[in-house]
């Protein structure tokens, strides 16, 4: 039985788990995502955006 669910990726927790009804994984994402570095690693990581050049990063 599925008591809580995370609000970002739909996963899962157990009780007590996570913060703000988010996962540790997200939890631990969106901070990463709150520095340059984390944002370009993500943005890296996603295949979506393997398009996207390093300049029109620069730019925004
Ligand atoms: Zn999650």
């Amino acid at each position: 039985m599925i008591l809580r669910k995370c609000r970002r990726c739909g996963c899962a927790m157990d009780p007590g788990e996570g913060v703000n009804g988010m996962c540790e994984d997200c939890v631990r994402q969106s901070k990463a995502l709150k520095t340059r570095a984390g944002q370009l690693e993500a943005l890296v990581k996603c295949t979506d955006y393997k398009q996207m050049s390093f300049k029109d990063l620069e730019a925004s």
